[in-house]
């Protein structure tokens, strides 16, 4: 089958979070079964052009009075069309934040559709991905279909349905098939007016990571490789490169990693809350994260700040975005922090545990966060490494109490309910 991806994120060259995560992953699974896969993407300007193998200019076209360029290159093994119109506004900034996005990827998804149609392209599947490419479910359903893509179905997914409802109902009511990123999220949707009538068609799937992409053993950001056979050197060394980068103190007492946007969405407050009570019991904290909200961004900036001058050996708030950063320190944590207030899927956690780091989160999410995590755990052999909760040193222990009630949820507590009596760990 030939199925064509239109999207506005696209792991690692245009990431804000795990949409463009799911992008890339699902792709590279869908390649590897032997079908033909190509996304569409935004040529913005930020592009991280260094995982853009062979970028070249392919063609130019016309629509809208605009000429557009196409490029063609290829990120993480899969082909890429990159669109760039000629029009001046649309491709400035990096995916959200311009205050026309929702004109900006009207326009790419129009394009997308009349590059595919100009060049005689006749994908089996467009796959199109929340609020950001909705537009091609019914431009392509009030249009594209009568012209020469008649045998092209639509798949569209919601990744979060926080965002742009009213888009994503169009796009529900015109797709062949919608999906979302898990099953519990599917039912927690169905009643919303933009799912509910088009529950027929409507799927929860489980979300993946991608195995190769995030991979201890081949991971150029972290100094010693390491499987479930050294997993203790090579989370030690990747923790002191941490500490050493960020200026912590070299210390093997526990630490939190947070990657995270810093929204609502993702329990802000709890993590705040954690941060302090992780010092308080000598734990270290690093938190990744940046947030759309300025007055958020704002409030972490104040409290990096006051923590580096009361606690600049503890803790290191990194409020921007950094690929590289995330990998290191997936890799050196002892535990990652995933305290969502809602989540549809999550990916973080699922990172977490192939790192061999301990997710602290809520009981919320896909399919129940931890029960996956601690699945996804088994299923990467660690089985052999694993101890019992009560071989945890007094320290974490002490780290993980006072984290706990905060966020309502215990992983030991999850595990003895679910019969899962082990935790695997670095
Ligand atoms: P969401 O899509 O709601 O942001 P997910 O857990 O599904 O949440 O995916 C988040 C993805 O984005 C993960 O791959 C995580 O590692 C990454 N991420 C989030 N914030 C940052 C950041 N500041 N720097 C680097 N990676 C980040």
């Amino acid at each position: 089958m030939h199925i064509v991806h239109i999207a506005v994120e696209m792991a690692p060259i245009a990431k804000v979070g795990g949409l463009g995560d799911v992008v890339t992953s699902l792709s590279r699974a869908v390649q590897d079964l032997n079908h033909n896969v190509n996304i569409i993407l935004p040529k913005y300007d930020c592009l991280n052009l260094s995982h853009v193998k062979d970028l070249h200019y392919q063609k130019s076209y016309s629509w809208g009075g605009t000429e557009i360029k196409v490029w063609f290159g290829k990120v993480e093994g899969l082909s890429v069309y990159f669109l760039e119109p000629q029009n001046g506004f649309v491709w400035t900034g990096c995916v959200y934040g311009c205050k026309n996005d929702a004109e900006r990827f009207g326009f790419f998804c129009h394009a997308a559709l009349e590059f595919l149609h100009q060049g005689g392209l006749q994908p089996d599947i467009i796959h199109c991905h929340d609020w950001s490419s909705a537009p091609v479910a019914w431009l392509f359903k009030d249009h594209y279909m009568h012209y020469g893509l008649s045998k092209t179905r639509v798949v569209f997914t919601i990744h979060n349905l926080e965002f742009g409802a009213h888009f994503i109902g169009k796009a529900m009511a015109y797709a062949d098939k919608a999906t979302t990123v898990s099953h519990t999220y599917s039912k927690e949707v169905a009643g919303n007016p933009a799912v509910a009538p088009h529950l027929h068609k409507f799927h929860g799937i489980l979300n993946g990571i991608d195995l190769d992409i995030w991979d201890p053993y081949n991971d150029k950001f972290i100094p010693v490789p390491y499987t479930s056979e050294n997993v203790v050197e090579g989370k030690r060394a990747a923790k002191e490169a941490l500490q050493q980068r960020l200026g912590l103190k070299k210390s093997d007492h526990p630490l939190v990693g947070i990657i995270t946007r810093l929204t609502h969405q993702k329990g802000i407050h709890l993590i705040k809350h954690a941060i302090w009570n992780t010092l308080k019991r000598n734990g270290q904290v690093v938190l990744l994260g940046s947030a759309p909200d300025p007055r958020i961004q704002n409030d972490f900036v104040n409290l990096a700040n006051q923590l580096h001058s009361s606690h600049s050996d503890q803790a290191r708030l990194c409020l921007t975005y950094d690929e590289p950063l995330s990998h290191l320190i997936y890799a050196g944590a002892d535990f990652i922090l995933v305290p969502s207030i809602f989540e549809p899927c999550g990916l973080t956690q699922l990172t977490a545990m192939r790192y061999g780091s301990i997710p602290v989160v809520r009981k919320t999410g896909g399919d129940f966060m931890i029960l996956y995590s601690m699945l996804t755990m088994i299923k990467l052999e660690l089985k052999h490494k694993v101890l019992n909760p009560t071989d945890l040193t007094s320290m974490e222990l002490m780290v993980l109490e006072s984290i706990m009630p905060s966020i309502g949820l215990s992983l030991l507590g999850m595990m003895v309910g679910t019969g899962l009596t082990h935790c695997a760990r670095g």
